[in-house]
């Protein structure tokens, strides 16, 4: 059962994303209540382990029962051990990519691959265990901090979340609390910032070690101090592993061994920050744009100041 529903809660706060403007209840009961929209493949005994890499070939997507076509003709690969970024409009069908690669939906054409394979060909157990999603909007239920880090490897030993907890920078913290690793957290338990929650996520997902790293806006909302410890922590987790970044604060993708810049259902720009900068596209325009909302915002910031 849990290795079923792990990867479901971990696809609950993946879903959370596109569903802005709903209470997170709303938003759990919206994907409780979702039906599969493919039916599992029978688990058939792999030759070699699955090799950390991602195909898109030819991608065309919508959501079942809309209009509006999100990929098309989406194409793309990420070599095992790569880092690549994300990037496009909001809506620009990111966030589609990662519930297409959990294998929440099939394409209406195309093949995606995991390790070379067809994804309909592999069991979601077999998909998901390759895959953690770090996501800006963790879920945690109620109960201890142990608990809830242990939810990366149910089996983990105190010791191993322990050492997770360390590397995610947030053992300090949890020490501190008044019952430390049993205190409880949650809805009505001690309530975590949203620099703390993504620490939770980050030692989950050490425990857990897939190949395989999401970091869906993983960087968004908190303080200069507690982005220095997530990026740490976020530097930890990458470590070895094929990384997905989707972001839009486009500072995040610049250290990516490679940038994909999605637009109109496509990838329209395909390579390192440099290059992209160089070349006078849309992430030029893009990253243009956003030095001139961020001056924009430290002017207004100062203003009080000055007068
Ligand atoms: P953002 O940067 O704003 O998170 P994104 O690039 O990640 O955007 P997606 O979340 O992939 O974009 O969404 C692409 C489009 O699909 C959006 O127009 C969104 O409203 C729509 N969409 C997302 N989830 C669903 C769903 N479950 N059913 C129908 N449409 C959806």
């Amino acid at each position: 059962g849990v290795e079923i529903f792990r990867p479901m809660r971990e696809l609950r706060s993946v879903l959370h994303q596109g569903m802005v403007g709903m209470s997170a209840a709303q938003g759990i009961y919206q994907i409780l209540d979702e039906q599969p929209t493919v039916a599992d493949a029978a688990a058939r005994p792999l030759a070699a382990p699955l090799v950390p890499s991602i195909t898109f070939e030819g991608v065309r997507f919508r959501y079942p029962g809309t209009r509006r076509t999100i990929h098309d003709g989406l194409d793309f690969q990420v070599g095992a051990g790569e880092r690549i970024g994300l990037v496009g409009p909001s809506g620009g069908g990111k966030s589609s990519i990662v519930r297409l690669l959990l294998r929440f939906y099939d394409p209406e054409a195309g093949t995606i691959r995991l390790g070379g394979h067809d994804l309909r060909h592999l069991s979601f157990e077999q998909i998901r265990s390759m895959i953690s999603v770090v996501s800006q909007d963790t879920f945690l239920f109620h109960g201890t901090v142990e608990d809830n880090i242990r939810m990366g490897r149910p089996d983990a030993r105190q010791d191993e979340v322990e050492a997770a907890a360390r590397a995610a920078n947030i053992h300090d913290f949890v020490a501190g609390l008044p019952q430390g690793y049993g205190t409880i957290i949650g809805e009505k338990g001690v309530k975590l910032s949203g620099g703390q929650r993504q620490r939770v996520a980050i030692a989950r997902a050490l425990l857990r070690d897939t190949p395989i790293l999401v970091l869906d806006e993983a960087l968004s909302a908190v303080d200069a101090e507690n982005e220095a410890t997530i990026q740490q922590a976020l530097d930890v987790l990458m470590q070895g592993r094929t990384t997905l970044v989707l972001a839009h604060r486009l500072s995040s993708v610049i250290g990516c061994d490679r940038i994909l810049v999605l637009d109109g259902g496509q990838v329209v720009e395909n390579g390192r920050h440099e290059v992209l900068m160089a070349s006078g596209g849309i992430y030029a325009q893009l990253m243009a744009e956003q030095a001139r909302e961020s001056s924009a915002a430290e002017v207004i910031d100062a203003e009080p100041a000055a007068a």
